[in-house]
């Protein structure tokens, strides 16, 4: 009983650790972390990482050679676990103050699903380092799709489709649980990645990656008809000097095409392996959109259109897995006050 009372002096914390961001909500107060997930290494050392976050990209910019910037989780390898485990440390104790209360945290940690095991207790095992008492793995997809709204706990079938940075994945949810998923390797970057491509082949232009990724929010489409332009600067390959060009959205729309179709094919392969029971409600249900490429323009209408359901995007996309994370342990902690309701009472 005593063990049982103490989880309710513990503070409720939630940590969506994703490629690109990551997001710390506390009970009780919201969203309190919002960093990219990126750390600044040393080049050539033991990899020591310099500073985290914000800061980290900052002093890239501003320190001469010798520091690179480390985004441990992307592309859905946990590449750099030190690295990663530090940064999930430094920020858990920058979001709650170092000196974390006597009674220890209560973490939900949410993960994309390619994460692998080994990966995951390496990471639960640096969140107790930052002083959490208890650890929970949560999937992200279920997290997302809490967050989102979705009938999780019910006995009827959703979507939920979250686009990260490095990772999509599509999962058919029912009764609490994941029924059919599907995980790839692409999202946001990726289709930075392949927009870059697409200047330095069509404009002879080297282009950095926070320009690319720009060019995607103000002109990119997952279907054609934008008419808006962009000036994008970068680097003449062949004279190695300063340039600017002029992107149209209708280039950008058709760079980006390729890492769409990926999406479109990873929903369509989630679909594809859900029990029939559960694939008449996803009619009524539809499918949900989550993460930052939630906001893709006409993603929707495209996923719409290519599966015949009914699509929308989660409001607030890029906050709906940490939020979910932290009403499902609140949720879990009501299961908990139940039970302890029915012991005392013997
Ligand atoms: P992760 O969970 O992997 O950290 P997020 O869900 O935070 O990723 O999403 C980050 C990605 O979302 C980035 O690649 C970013 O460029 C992209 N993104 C954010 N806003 C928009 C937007 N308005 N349009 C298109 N992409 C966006
Ligand atoms: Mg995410």
């Amino acid at each position: 009983m005593c063990l049982n009372l103490s989880k309710y002096l513990m503070r409720t914390v939630a940590v969506d650790l994703g490629t690109v961001n990551t997001l710390i909500a506390v009970k009780g107060k919201g969203i309190v972390l919002r960093e990219p997930s990126a750390a600044a290494v040393a080049a050539g050392s033991n990899r020591e990482p310099l500073a985290f976050g914000r800061e980290a990209l900052q002093l890239v910019g501003r320190t001469p050679g010798g520091i690179h910037v480390v985004y441990p989780l992307r592309d859905g390898v946990v590449s750099d676990y030190n690295v990663a485990a530090d940064m999930l440390r430094f920020f858990i104790e920058q979001a709650l103050g170092r000196k974390v209360s006597a009674m220890g945290i209560r973490l939900v940690l949410c993960l994309p699903l390619c994460v692998t095991d080994v990966e995951r207790r390496a990471l639960a095992e640096a969140a107790k380092e930052a002083g959490a008492r208890e650890v929970l793995l949560l999937d992200e997809p279920l997290a997302s799709a809490v967050g989102a709204g979705l009938p999780v706990f019910e006995p009827t079938g959703s979507m939920a489709v979250d686009i990260g940075g490095g990772t999509t994945d599509a999962a058919v949810i029912a009764f609490g649980g994941i029924a059919a998923s599907a995980s790839i390797r692409t999202g946001g970057t990726h289709i930075d990645g392949a927009i870059r491509e697409h200047v330095q082949k069509a404009h002879g232009l080297l282009i950095g990656e926070r320009m690319a990724e720009e060019a995607k929010i103000r002109l990119g489409s997952a279907l054609p008809g934008g008419a808006e332009q962009l000036e994008v600067k970068g680097r003449n390959l062949e004279s190695g000097l300063p340039a600017g060009v002029s992107l149209t959205a209708a280039e950008v729309t058709h760079a980006m095409a390729a890492e769409i179709r990926k999406i479109v094919e990873a929903v369509k392969e989630a679909l594809a392996q859900t029990p029939p029971e559960l694939a008449g409600d996803l009619y009524t249900n539809g499918i949900m959109l989550t993460g930052g490429g939630a906001k893709i323009r006409g993603l929707d209408k495209l996923l719409s259109h290519e599966t015949g359901m009914p699509v929308s995007v989660g409001a607030d996309p890029l906050d709906c897995a940490v939020l979910g994370a932290l009403s499902m342990l609140e949720r879990e902690e009501s299961f908990v006050s139940v039970r302890d309701t029915l012991e005392a009472q013997g």
